[in-house]
Order: structure tokens, then sequence, then C-alpha cells
């Protein structure tokens, strides 16, 4: 572009001589090198301010203007936080008999707590894996059958946005890896739901909760259920239901992360 000017410039020196000439090719001059300012001033604002510039705004974003949204927004997209829920206290009534809570024997008996539905929903909505962790140690024991644990469960998944459920069906003596406080079913579902433990809660109304929660990395909740047993020790919250322990996870803060809802 700029040798083309300068030539068509030369050429009309080299053609004739006189006040029109000079006046030819000073204006020639002239609109050459306006061309070149122009085409200068188009490249850098081009190439700088698109090119250069564009990345170092991205970054301002992530670093500067909003990071904990940034990483919200990413976890959002992955939902790879999870509330684990105890069953028996937290979702659904105990049966309490000389101070220690037993579950319902039948689906008929059982009675879900007041508020319930609204927590999990409200969990669900904030985009958390909703899952039930379980221990059942009366089908080990001959108290309960396997067919009755699962019906019941399948009324559960039926009334709730519910992702998962994990069931331990072992009592203590056969040592296994998955009875609360042992964190196997929590870890179980990390590995199957691709979950951070350290960025999810527990919630549970008994001392094997809390101790598989910590187990696991976990965040932990106590729903008070005051019974007559061994305490929990040291739960991150202690609140007396469902309802009142998803506000607690739903406030800013709590799992280290601002929530969205
Ligand atoms: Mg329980
Ligand atoms: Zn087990």
């Amino acid at each position: 572009m700029t040798r083309f000017i300068y030539a068509s410039t030369s050429s009309v020196y080299g053609l004739s001589d006189g006040p029109e000439v000079t006046d030819i090719g000073t204006w020639a001059l002239g609109i050459g090198i306006t061309i070149v300012v122009i085409s200068s001033v188009i490249f850098m604002t081009v190439y700088l301010g698109l090119v250069r510039q564009a990345p170092l705004r991205a970054s301002a974003v992530i670093s500067v203007d909003k990071p904990m949204r940034l990483h919200e927004d990413v976890q959002c997209l992955n939902m790879r936080r999870a509330v684990f829920l105890d069953r028996d206290g937290v979702i659904n009534r105990v049966v309490v008999r000389t101070g220690r809570p037993f579950p319902p024997a039948s689906v008929r008996d059982v009675e879900f707590l007041p508020g319930a539905a609204e927590a999990i929903e409200a969990l669900r909505r904030a985009d958390f894996r909703i899952i039930v962790v379980t221990n059942q140690p009366d089908v080990a024991t001959g108290l309960q059958r396997r067919e009755t644990v699962e019906a019941i469960h399948a009324r559960l998944r039926a009334s709730f946005p519910i992702d998962d459920i994990k069931v331990c069906y072992h009592a203590d003596q056969d040592g296994c890896p998955c009875r609360k406080p042992k964190p196997g079913l929590l870890f179980e579902a990390a590995a199957q739901w691709s979950l951070d433990l350290s960025q999810s809660v527990i919630v549970g109304d008994r001392w094997r909760d809390i101790e598989a929660g910590k187990a696991a990395g976990c965040k932990t909740i106590l729903v008070r259920g005051g019974y007559a047993e061994r305490q929990a020790e040291r739960p991150d919250a202690v609140v007396a239901s469902l309802l009142e322990a998803s506000r607690v996870i739903l406030s800013n803060g709590f799992t280290g992360v601002e929530v969205v809802t």
C-alpha cells in the first residue's frame, strides 16, 4: 500500500514540472501519509484492543472482580458437592424406646418430619447432590427384611429429589467398612458421583453420623435427638431439624464456598 502511493507520487513528479505538479505531489503525499496513519491506528486498535487486552480483561474477572462466583459457577456445572443425609431421625421420625431411636418397621409406619421436603428441595436447587447414607443393622440381625428397607427407600425416592441412597446392611460384628462411624458409604458415593468431600456436608442425629462425616473430611451437622446414648462430639453445627440444617448449609461461608440460591 505504502509503496504504491510513493510510486504514484514519483511518477507524477517525473511526468511534468511546475506548480501544479508540486501541488499534486504534495496532495498525493498527504493522502499517502494519512492512509498510513489511519491504517496504523486501525491496526493498533484492533490488535492491541482485541488480541492483547482481551485476555487481560478475562483474568481481571477471574482474579479481581468476583473470584468466588466464578468458582461457584464451575462447581454448579459439575455438581461436585453433596449433602449426605442420615435417614432415621433426620428425614423420617424414629420410634424412641428406652431413650434409643429405632427405624420404622414398615413402609406404612414411615412418617416424614416437618420441613424435610422443603429442606431437600432447597439444597438440591443449590446444586448439592442429595445422598442418603443409612445404617440398617436390623437386616443383619434378622429383625428387619431387606425388602422392607428397599420398599421404604422406594417411597423416599418417590417423595424427594434424592440422587442416591447408600445402605449398610451389616452389624458391628461384621466388621464392614461401610457401617457408620466408618466413612465407607461416603467414600463410595464420592467415587461414584465425583464429589469433593471437603465441600460436602453430613446431617445426622447420632454420634455415628458425625464421626463418619469427620472421617470423610466433610462438614458435620447434628440434628438434636436427645437420645440416651453416646453423644456426638464437636459437630460443626447443632440444629433442631433438617430444615434448620438446610438454612445453615445455604448460609454463605458454611462450606467455604459462596452459595447462590
Ligand atoms: Mg439417624
Ligand atoms: Zn456395612
